[in-house]
């Protein structure tokens, strides 16, 4: 049900949450699909252009509601990639980044769930920032509207849950979110080129399963061994990676989909031969594939205690540990680092520090 506070934005209902409405005000549930069409599908942020519907409802609406939710900041080209990152601001002037990063196949937009992040992961610039606020599934949705209005050159074809925040801690917003992607009214963007990446709040992994979304799931692992994680990740000592793979597995049986495991490659810490051999372990046993990534640089927010020893494991040394995985059979992707000249890359996006 829609409570008093929500109503004045009516970005981030969902297809049901507007009919509930229209049906409440004795208006025929169709008009529900016209309104999610202008506002999803073509991206309208006035009832005065929605042409179909009767003039005394665009007045009616536009009394009751507004749709707009983020405004453009600033943007970021990177010329070399073309990548390019978003700031954009919400209604209270709180930052958030998006980036767009462009492939050979396809052009993924990475989005933000929250203002910042309360993991304090240590590998991550957004951690380092702080935790601010969870964003609203409306803000979430309006990185895509502004992000493919920009960015013309080629269309978005895939969304990735991997910017600022763990969105598995903005649960319902985050799932609102994904139902409005989910409505073929939206866009052509369907749950299949979608990603919601998760550092492990394993309850909230049964949850996800539970909505019946079969969304993809990426799950930043950076280590198969707990005490590192405890280390590096230290949500993992509130929700251990055996509670979180066991998730995995029920999630990947169940939505018949394959996990995907990030891996922030860091010297010394989860790049050792060791790590290969229980790397290969864990994978036989779910279905999924690992995304290897470089360590991007923190240098830029110059911090203190663990984060600021952390180094990136050598490209030689990365190829021969992709390599020996892959003599094991595993999918291994070699991620290349893009927007690093920007600070866009992977766990660089932070934006001013939260006193
Ligand atoms: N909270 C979610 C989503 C945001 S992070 C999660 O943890 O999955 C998205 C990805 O960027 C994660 O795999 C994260 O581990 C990775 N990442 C974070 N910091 C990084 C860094 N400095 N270099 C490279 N990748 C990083």
């Amino acid at each position: 049900m829609i409570n008093e506070k929500e109503i004045r934005t009516l970005k981030g209902f969902t297809l049901q949450e507007i009919k509930e409405y229209f049906v409440s005000e004795g208006e025929p549930a169709f008009r529900a699909e016209q309104v999610f069409k202008w506002m999803y599908g073509d991206m309208v942020d006035d009832f005065d252009e929605m042409s179909n519907l009767p003039k005394a409802l665009r007045t009616k609406l536009s009394e009751t509601f507004y749709i707009d939710t983020l405004s453009y900041s600033t943007s970021e080209h990177s010329p070399s990639t073309r990548t390019k990152k978003y700031v954009f601001e919400t209604s209270d002037g709180s930052k958030i980044e998006s980036v767009v990063i462009p492939e050979k196949k396809r052009t993924t937009l990475c989005i933000s769930t929250q203002v910042g992040c309360p993991l304090d992961c240590k590998f991550c610039a957004t951690g380092l920032m702080g935790y601010k606020k969870n964003l609203t599934a409306g803000e979430i949705f309006d990185q895509f509207k502004l992000a493919s209005k920009d960015y013309n050159e080629s269309e978005i074809t895939n969304i990735v849950y991997m910017g600022m925040g763990e969105p598995l801690l903005n649960f319902n917003e985050t799932v609102k979110s994904l139902k409005i992607f989910a409505e073929e009214l939206t866009t052509g963007i369907s749950l299949k080129k979608i990603t919601v990446s998760t550092a492990g709040i394993a309850p909230k992994i049964k949850e996800l399963e539970e909505t019946g979304l079969k969304v993809k799931l990426a799950f930043s692992l950076h280590s198969c061994f707990e005490e590192i994680r405890n280390k590096i990740m230290p949500i993992n000592k509130k929700y251990s990676l055996k509670e979180n793979i066991e998730a995995l597995k029920s999630y990947a049986a169940k939505t018949n989909t394959r996990i995907t495991f990030e891996y922030v490659m860091l010297e010394g810490i989860n790049d050792r031969d060791e790590d290969i051999k229980a790397l290969a372990r864990l994978m036989s046993t779910i279905p999924s594939k690992l995304n290897i990534i470089p360590f991007n640089s923190l240098e830029h927010m110059n911090p203190s205690g663990l984060a600021g020893q952390l180094r990136s494991t050598p490209m030689e040394r990365i190829q021969i540990f992709t390599d020996k995985l892959r003599e094991k059979n595993i999918t291994v992707m070699l991620r290349n680092t893009q927007g690093d000249d920007i600070a866009a890359a992977c766990g660089q996006l932070a934006y001013p520090k939260i006193e």
